[in-house]
C-alpha cells in the first residue's frame, strides 16, 4: 500500500525550510526584475545556510555533493520551495540546472563532470538546455532541424534554438542537435556541451514573453533568467563535449525530464497552496453587498473545488513520487504524464479563482499572484503542452484494450441466460422473456 510518511529527521529538516521560506525567501519577492550581479550577491548568505542544514542541491547523489533524497522526499521538499519562485534557486534545485546536473552525474564523462558538473552544483556556473527550435514542432523534437556534422576532432553545430531558459545568462548549454538525418527518428539527436562563447554561437535576444514582455536581458524574473534564441553558425565541439551516446539524445531527454516532472509539480502545488491561501484570506476579509465574499455561493463553490483540485494533484503527486522510487521512472511513465497535466491546470485555476476574488488587487503587481500567473500559463506548455501527454497518457491506456463488438441483437438471448443463471434467486415466470 502507498505510504508518503518520511522519517521524523527529515520531518523536522522540511519544518526547518518551511520557516526558513516565509522568514527569508518569500521577502526577495519584491526584487523580481533584480540584475544577475545582485542577484547571486542576495542569495549567497542564505544557500550558505541551505548548505549548513544538508539541503543543497538535492536532488543529486551524495558523490555528486547531493543528500540522497528519494523522489518522494525531493517531492516533498519542491512543494515548500515553490511556494516562491526565489525558492528553488536558494535551495539550489532550480531548473534548468537541476536536470542538467542530473543528465551530467548519468552520462558525463569524468573530465564532463569535472568541468560541467562540479561547477554547476558549487553554484559558480549556469547551465541550460537548448532543445526548442522556432521553425520546427518543438512538441516533436523528431522534427529537429539543427544538425551537427562530423569533422575533424568532433562536430560543427548549425541552426536556431529558442526558449533556451536562462540561455543568455548561462556560461554553458546542453544542447539537443540531429547527428543523423537518416537514422530512426528516436535515435537522430545527441546531446552536446557547448559553452555560450564557442566561436559561432550567438545569443540573438532573449524572446520577450508574457513574464518579460521587453525580453530585457540578465534580470532575473519569475520564470528565470529569460527564454534565449541562439543561433548555431558552425559551431565547433570536440567529441569529448559530447554528452552520452550520440543517437541516445532522445532516450536521454526522457530521462531527464521524467523525474524532473515530479519536481515542477511539487512546486505547482506550493504556488497552489499559496495563491488558495490568499484565495482564503480575502474571502473572509472583503466585505460587498452585506456579506464578506466568503459568504457568496460561488466564492465558496471556488473554495471548495480548489481544496479538493489541490488535494487530487498532491496524491497524484506523491503517488507517482512514490512508484519512482519503487520501480523506476520508466514504470511510472503514465503516473507522470498525468500529474504533468493535471497539476498545471490545478495551479492556473487556483492561482486564477485567487486573482478573481482580488479582483484589481490580485491583477496588479502588490500581489505575487499576477507574477505566478505568468508562470501558471507557462507550466501548460514547457516540458511538454497538456495536448502531447493527454494523447500519450490516452494512447497507453488504450493500448490495453482489444476492439469487440457489442453484441446487441443477443440481448434477449443473455437476458435469459441470465435468469437461468439466477434462477434460484429469482422469480424467472415474471421476466417476461
Ligand atoms: C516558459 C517556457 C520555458 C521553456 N524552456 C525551454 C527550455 O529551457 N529549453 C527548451 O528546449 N525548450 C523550452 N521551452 C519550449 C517548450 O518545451 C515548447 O514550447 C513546447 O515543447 C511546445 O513546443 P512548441 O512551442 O514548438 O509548440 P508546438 O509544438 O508548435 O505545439 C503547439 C500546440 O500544438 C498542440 N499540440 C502539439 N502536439 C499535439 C498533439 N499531439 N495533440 C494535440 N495537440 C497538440 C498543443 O496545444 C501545443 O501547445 C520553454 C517554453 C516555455 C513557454
Amino acid at each position: 500500500m502507498w505510504d508518503f510518511s518520511t522519517e521524523p529527521e527529515f520531518e523536522a529538516k522540511l519544518a526547518w525550510m518551511r520557516d526558513f521560506m516565509v522568514a527569508e525567501v518569500y521577502p526577495l519577492e519584491a526584487l523580481e526584475g533584480i540584475e544577475e550581479a545582485d542577484f547571486d550577491r542576495l542569495l549567497e548568505p542564505l544557500r550558505e545556510q541551505v548548505k549548513d542544514q544538508g539541503l543543497w542541491a538535492g536532488h543529486l547523489p551524495p558523490e555528486h555533493g547531493g543528500q540522497g533524497f528519494g523522489a518522494l522526499e525531493l517531492g516533498l521538499m519542491n512543494e515548500i520551495t515553490g511556494a516562491s519562485i526565489f525558492g528553488p534557486m536558494v535551495f539550489g534545485s532550480q531548473a534548468p540546472d537541476a536536470g542538467n546536473a542530473e543528465l551530467l552525474a548519468a552520462a558525463g564523462t569524468d573530465d564532463q563532470k569535472a568541468r560541467w558538473l562540479e561547477p554547476l552544483l558549487a553554484g559558480e556556473v549556469k547551465s541550460a538546455f537548448s532543445m526548442t527550435e522556432p521553425n520546427s514542432a518543438g512538441s516533436d523534437p523528431t522534427l529537429l532541424r539543427t544538425v551537427a556534422t562530423q569533422v575533424d576532432g568532433g562536430w560543427k553545430i548549425d541552426g536556431l534554438k529558442w526558449f533556451t531558459s536562462n540561455g543568455s545568462a548561462a556560461d554553458f548549454l546542453i544542447a539537443m542537435v540531429v547527428t543523423d538525418p537518416e537514422a530512426a527518428p528516436r535515435s537522430r539527436a545527441t546531446m552536446m556541451l557547448v559553452p555560450t562563447d564557442a566561436e559561432g554561437l550567438r545569443i540573438v535576444r532573449d524572446v520577450p514573453t508574457m513574464e518579460d514582455p521587453v525580453g530585457e536581458r540578465g534580470r532575473f524574473r519569475a520564470g528565470g533568467f529569460g527564454h534565449a534564441e541562439i543561433s548555431y553558425e558552425g559551431v565547433f565541439v570536440p567529441d569529448a563535449d559530447v554528452l552520452g551516446p550520440v543517437g541516445q539524445g532522445f532516450a536521454m531527454a526522457q530521462r531527464r525530464l521524467g523525474p524532473g516532472r515530479i519536481q515542477h509539480c511539487m512546486r505547482w502545488l506550493g504556488q497552489g497552496r499559496r495563491a488558495f491561501e490568499m484565495l482564503c484570506e480575502r474571502a473572509v476579509s472583503r466585505h460587498a453587498f452585506g456579506t464578506t465574499l466568503g459568504e457568496k455561493g460561488v466564492v465558496r463553490e471556488w473554495i471548495a473545488d480548489s481544496a479538493a483540485e489541490i488535494e487530487a494533484a498532491r496524491l497524484m503527486t506523491l503517488h507517482a513520487a512514490w512508484k519512482i522510487d519503487r520501480v523506476g521512472a520508466k514504470e511510472a511513465r503514465q503516473e507522470i504524464g498525468m500529474i504533468k497535466y493535471y497539476g498545471a491546470g490545478v495551479l492556473y485555476r487556483v492561482i486564477d479563482r485567487a486573482i478573481q476574488v482580488h479582483g484589481g488587487l490580485g491583477y496588479s503587481t502588490d500581489m505575487p499572484l499576477e507574477s505566478m500567473y505568468r508562470n501558471a500559463r507557462a507550466a501548460r506548455i514547457y516540458d511538454g503542452a497538456d495536448e502531447v501527454h493527454r494523447d500519450n497518457v490516452a494512447r497507453r491506456i488504450l493500448a490495453a484494450y482489444q476492439p469487440r463488438e457489442v453484441p446487441t441483437e443477443n440481448v434477449p438471448e443473455r437476458r435469459r441466460a441470465a435468469a437461468e443463471k439466477f434462477a434460484e434467486l429469482i422469480d424467472v415466470a415474471s421476466l417476461d422473456l
